[in-house]
């Protein structure tokens, strides 16, 4: 069984009552576990800390508060990693901003934190600085994006500079799950700001993958799909 640490909490401004979110909370886990976390959403961003020694890998949802399968993907990730043995360690970030998923928001104070990561103060910054802080060796965030819209399809975000091996993981968990690689020469050439792109461009490499659902609705196998991305993303570094 994997050792589970202190909940660390990375932003206070963020705090919000998970559990006035219906959707979510129809559909997550029961347990203790699960309500330790949603208490701890009350303080802040919650951050997870399960096993230990290396390698170090943080897994990120709710970025944007209205994509909600990767937010309950990530909490049955935690709840089936504290059964298993997990070689080195898995930081899980459930919801980034916890206010914003109780309100179904995909902005937070009027920004979009996808295009926030370089803003020093900003929610994303501050993950940004917990992933170099605590010396992880890799970092992923997961999404959920609607039908006909950018990207619109099951997908893997990553760039080949500076980091080659965001494209190699992307390459391993689109032969695990068929999600549609979209990579990028260089990180952050399109746009800042993402909290993918700034983490390849500070050496730590980085995907952000996404799963196909309506915005503040979990479509059919959704949550399963966005599972199925982390523990690929897992396996890829060989820690379950
Ligand atoms: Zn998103």
């Amino acid at each position: 069984m994997a050792s589970i640490g202190k909940i660390r909490i990375i932003s206070p401004e963020t705090a919000g009552d998970i559990r006035k979110n219906q959707i979510i909370k129809q559909n997550i886990p029961e347990g203790h576990l699960t309500e330790k976390i949603m208490e701890s959403a009350l303080k802040g961003t919650p951050m997870i800390q399960i096993g230990s020694g290396n390698p170090k890998l943080m897994l990120i949802a709710g970025i944007h508060g209205d994509e909600l399968p990767p937010q309950i993907a990530a909490l049955k990730m935690v709840d089936n990693l504290v059964i298993r043995d997990v070689s080195g360690t898995v930081f899980i970030v459930p919801f980034a901003i916890p206010q914003a998923t109780r309100k179904g928001s995909r902005r937070f104070e009027g920004f979009d934190m996808n295009r926030k990561a370089s803003s020093g103060g900003s929610l994303s910054n501050k993950i940004l600085k917990a992933i170099k802080n605590l010396k992880m060796s890799s970092a992923a965030d997961f999404h959920a994006t609607k039908p006909h819209s950018n990207p619109g399809v099951e997908s893997i975000f990553c760039s080949k500079k500076p980091c080659y091996q965001s494209y190699e993981i992307a390459e391993y968990i689109k032969k695990a799950t068929s999600s549609k690689i979209i990579c990028h020469k260089v990180a952050g050439t399109l746009y800042s700001g993402a909290l993918e792109d700034e983490c390849n461009l500070s050496g730590v490499p980085a995907v952000t993958c996404e799963v196909v659902s309506q915005n503040n609705r979990l479509d059919p196998g959704s949550q399963e799909r966005s599972y199925l991305q982390m523990e690929a993303y897992l396996e890829y570094f060989g820690v379950i």
